[in-house]
């Protein structure tokens, strides 16, 4: 067995308040994140009574915002990617949350030393080099490893750079889909001060959600779809939208009758990517300004990537891709291996005395967390259609969301949130074409 995730262990900062769910819903919605929250949001708008069925004690899944030391920080998505297209973003600015935009410029830091001026401009260009190359492949070649189109050319910094895109698609890039990789939109990014997992709670307050209620199984063999929850409990309903993350898919959720064979393969096809926060205490860490992306290059331990001065305290994240999980799984000491492995890397680069007054207050573990099983769906490659596969629906009655659908945001919270209102649109139109339920 696994052991248990240690971010299970703390709590939101957003109490919760919800509705109680209706007693004859239209619609159930599986899982309160980003996906289900605005597939909720969006179908009460469209005038339909809806329950939402959470597995955790908590909303927000894989947005989760706790406070350490008296700051909240967030657990799992930080970052509002892609502004000009994440919905997050517009409702954001219209709700006056205090969104900012993340800083353009990193830090370099090689071996034993900040990088130079010149190196800093050398990497920079390295991954424009490298961003048009594999788009361009991406439209010219037949699918492959995204790794077949990194350019050998870029010379020194063709591994770093690699290591930054495989920590970003959840995967290593040989096992990722080169015709999916290029469709991520990932300019002109911002954080929300409290966190975005806060973000999330609150636009789920006064929601019809109940917590601690894992669905089991759904079933379509009858008229609607009943619900089978894990404690035995069952609730009817004329439409459900599932957005339970897809590695929950593959292993945890029956359908009755099994799922037709081209959603099943969509679903079964997908990796689960690993990307996880190491969250560093670090009052004297040799980054300055809020925000900063710090690549750290050269020497024996790669360190896949870190986020400095977070809201501009001592915090900072120490991100882990797939290959430093592993190392850390393979110890078997639990978040202690992370925070092991951590220090080593930061010791080679910044010598045993810089860390005398580093803590390491937390360490995700989303690879192990039962709801999760992953921090996003990977494509890999010859899977792309997958993700257009997931937007049909099944039997008129099942919709899929979540970040593995979008194609333009996956992996992300916004991405989620996108993919939730849509799916809630294509019910609520679905069942305003059939009419009101019969006894209605
Ligand atoms: C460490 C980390 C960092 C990340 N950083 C970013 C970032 O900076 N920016 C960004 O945009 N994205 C980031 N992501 C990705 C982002 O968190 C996800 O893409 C997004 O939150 C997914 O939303 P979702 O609604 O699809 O799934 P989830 O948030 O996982 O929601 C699914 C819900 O379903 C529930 N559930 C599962 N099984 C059941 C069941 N059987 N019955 C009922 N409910 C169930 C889960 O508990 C969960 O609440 C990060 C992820 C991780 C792990």
């Amino acid at each position: 067995m696994p052991p248990s995730p240690e971010h299970v262990r703390f709590h939101p900062t957003v109490p919760p308040r919800f509705a109680p769910l209706p007693s004859a819903p239209d619609v159930a919605v599986i899982g309160a994140g980003a996906a289900g929250i605005a597939a909720a949001r969006r179908l009460i708008a469209r005038g339909l009574s809806v329950a939402v069925l959470e597995a955790r004690d908590r909303v927000g899944g894989r947005a989760f915002t706790t406070a350490l030391r008296g700051h909240p920080i967030d657990l799992g998505a930080h970052w509002l990617h892609a502004g000009p297209v994440n919905p997050l973003v517009a409702l954001g600015h219209a709700r006056g949350e205090p969104l900012r935009r993340a800083a353009q410029d990193g830090h370099l830091w090689v071996g034993r030393r900040r990088g130079r001026t010149a190196e800093q401009a050398a990497f920079g260009r390295a991954f424009d080099v490298a961003d048009r190359a594999m788009t361009l492949a991406a439209g010219l070649r037949e699918d492959g490893p995204a790794s077949s189109a990194v350019p050998p050319s870029l010379g020194p910094w063709r591994e770093r750079i690699s290591l930054v895109h495989a920590l970003v698609s959840g995967r290593p890039l040989q096992e990722v889909s080169l015709h999916d990789w290029p469709s991520l939109e990932y300019g002109d990014n911002f954080f929300v001060s409290g966190g975005y997992g806060a973000y999330l709670a609150r636009l789920a307050l006064d929601l019809p959600i109940r917590l601690s209620a894992p669905v089991a199984a759904l079933d379509t063999t009858g008229p609607g779809v009943a619900i089978r929850l894990d404690d035995g409990g069952t609730l009817g309903v004329r439409a459900v939208i599932v957005t339970v993350p897809i590695p929950v898919l593959q292993r945890s959720v029956r359908f009755e009758p099994p799922l037709p064979a081209r959603t099943r393969g969509a679903i079964d096809g997908f990796l689960s990517g690993t990307y996880e926060h190491v969250v560093l205490h670090w009052p004297s860490a040799p980054f300055c300004g809020r925000d900063r992306l710090a690549s750290i290059v050269g020497g024996r331990h790669k360190p896949p990537g870190m986020l400095t001065r977070i809201d501009g305290t001592p915090f900072h994240y120490f991100e882990i891709d797939t290959a430093f999980a592993r190392a850390a799984d393979a110890l078997r000491a639990g978040p202690d291996a992370e925070r092991r492995l951590a220090r080593a890397v930061l010791a080679e680069h910044f010598g045993h005395r810089a860390l005398r007054d580093l803590a390491i207050p937390a360490v995700t573990g989303w690879r192990h967390d039962p709801y999760a099983a992953g921090s996003w769906a990977v494509v890999p490659p010859g899977h792309a259609p997958a993700r257009a596969i997931l937007g049909e629906p099944v039997a008129d009655r099942i919709w899929f969301a979540g970040e593995a659908h979008s194609r333009q945001q996956w992996g992300t919270a916004g991405g989620a949130f996108e993919e939730g209102g849509r799916a809630a649109e294509a019910v609520a139109d679905h069942l305003s074409a059939r009419g009101p339920r019969a006894g209605a």
